[in-house]
């Protein structure tokens, strides 16, 4: 994954997951062709699912701890391999697996079916015990893995069923994230705000953990670049925004702010050129620091997030990755995900709100409504007028997700939340915001997430749920607090001191 590609299903296109079935040499050849054929039927179910949105590839029953290691080395090398599917049809001695789980470096899952959904009740035999037995064989397995503390998601239930299939689709699209973020090349523009805190990292432990390379380039690199964008590729994007967005005449072609539009189209062109160039998913930028940069990069990062780049504001690096990765993970699902910041709160009704925003730069992915092209000025970063896209988000459930370095660990803390109306029009508000209610309740939420020490930048995703998210921090062994419609305060402080200690405990000396 070098160059970073369009977010949306063609995300997927040439991604697949493999179907690995477990077995061994006991059963004899008509058995085995048995379970290579009901094991296909399996495959194929979940390929041709609407809910799983990569190919599930069918790979020869694995009969001995030879098959078996040379099968996740395969899957390991292969980059179109997203991650490989386990089932043991009937039983498989596990330490046959030792090796070949120990090699596994890509996402596992582990399905726990059988072949038909029905017991044959009055025709039920041995053999039809031997070959339908994977209720032992995948506890054999399962206790092989836990041995191993190797990281899965496990799903049970008959693959007829749609919530099965949306669980395998939930860990594949799980799983295509884990890919995005181990291929992802982030550029930032300049270093953290001044002072600012959680916006720091560790960048050598995100590339360890993650595999994400996260470096920086001089802003003046970028302003060569965008000011050597031609006009005519300028006014290719200027059209382009007025078939997109509603403007104003002072902001369209021969009004007196156009100018101000044109220069956030140079930004445009310029930055994706640089990005395509070094083949980044995802990038930052510093209002501190803009060189020779006359505005704020604002439409133009709302445009370049729109099309699957990560970004994060003041020289975040871990919540544009977390963007980045979101976005891939959530292609062509219906809704959005953007870059976000809680900004201010609404307490003056039974259900506070809070209203989110940034200086600009919002994903018009959430947008419920056409986004408008405006120019206002921005009080701080002493630059001219910056042009912007303003919009309201669309109401719709989704999660907040924030990512904290504690210092000897990542933390990633998450918010089911719901996107609302926003109680009344915002007339004068200059920027695209989203209104949400967070669950369970506004206190029981922010009071967890200040207490987990969750980060004011923001993820907002209306695309993904606690499952992929769940799915995707498994993968990567990292600590997620996730604030949900179940959460209490009892219960979150228990979780954050329970996960403290195992989060210790499990990185080692
Ligand atoms: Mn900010």
């Amino acid at each position: 994954m070098d160059a970073p590609v369009a977010v949306d299903a063609v995300a997927f296109e040439g991604s697949e997951v493999w179907f690995l079935t477990g077995s061994q040499g006991l059963y004899g050849e008509e058995t085995l062709q048995q379970v290579a054929s009901q094991s296909q039927r399996v495959a194929t179910a979940l390929d041709e699912a609407g809910e799983v949105p990569v190919r599930v590839v069918w790979k020869p029953v694995l009969k001995d701890a030879g098959a078996i290691r040379r099968a996740m080395g395969e899957a390991n090398e292969d980059p179109a391999c997203l991650g490989v599917i386990t089932w043991m049809h009937t039983f498989s001695p596990a330490k046959m697996w030792i090796p070949g789980l120990d090699a596994l470096r890509k996402p596992l899952l582990h399905l726990h079916t059988q072949a038909d959904a029905a017991l044959p009740w009055a025709t039920i035999d041995m053999d039809f015990m031997n070959l339908n037995q994977a209720a032992h064989g995948d506890r054999e397995y399962g206790f092989m893995l836990t041995r191993l503390r190797v990281p899965r998601t496990t799903v049970a239930g008959h693959v007829s069923n749609p919530a099965v299939r949306a669980r395998v689709g939930s860990w594949a699209r799980a799983a295509a994230g884990a890919a995005a973020a181990r291929g992802l090349k982030l550029a930032r523009f300049g270093d953290n705000m001044r002072n600012v805190a959680v916006t720091e990292g560790d960048k050598v432990e995100a590339e360890i953990r993650f595999g994400m390379s996260v470096n920086t380039w001089g802003v003046n690199d970028l302003v060569e670049v965008v000011d050597a964008v031609p006009d005519k590729a300028v006014d290719a994007l200027i059209e382009e925004y007025g078939d997109l967005y509603e403007w104003d005449a002072d902001v369209a072609p021969g009004g007196g702010k156009h100018e101000a539009v044109r220069y956030q189209a140079r930004i445009e062109a310029g930055l994706r050129s640089f990005l395509e160039d070094g083949g980044f998913g995802a990038f930052t930028t510093n209002f501190e620091d803009l060189g020779g940069l006359r505005q704020l990069p604002g439409l133009a990062v709302q445009r370049l997030m729109a099309d699957g780049y990560g970004f994060g504001g003041e020289g975040d690096w871990k919540t544009s990755a977390l963007t980045r990765v979101l976005k891939v993970a959530g292609a062509g699902l219906p809704g959005g995900t953007s870059f976000m910041e809680d900004y201010t709160y609404d307490l003056a009704s039974d259900r506070p709100k809070i209203l989110g925003a940034h200086m600009l730069e919002v994903c018009p992915t959430i947008a419920g409504e056409r986004p408008r092209v405006e120019v206002h000025p921005l009080g701080i970063g002493g630059r001219e007028d910056p042009a912007r896209l303003v919009f309201t988000a669309a109401p719709a459930p989704g999660l907040t997700v924030g990512w904290c370095d504690l210092g000897d660990r990542f933390r990633w803390v998450a918010n089911e939340i719901d996107v609302v109306e926003p109680s009344e029009p915002l007339p004068n508000l200059p920027v695209a915001r989203a209104v949400w209610e967070p669950r369970p309740d506004f206190a029981t939420a922010t009071e967890g997430w200040l207490s987990a020490g969750g980060p004011h930048h923001t993820v907002l995703t209306t695309q993904l749920g606690a499952d992929e998210l769940t799915d995707l921090a498994d993968v990567f062994s990292t600590e997620l607090v996730l604030i949900d419609a179940g959460t209490t305060r009892r219960s979150l402080a228990k979780e954050l001191r329970w996960s403290a200690a195992y989060h210790r405990l499990a990185q080692g000396i």
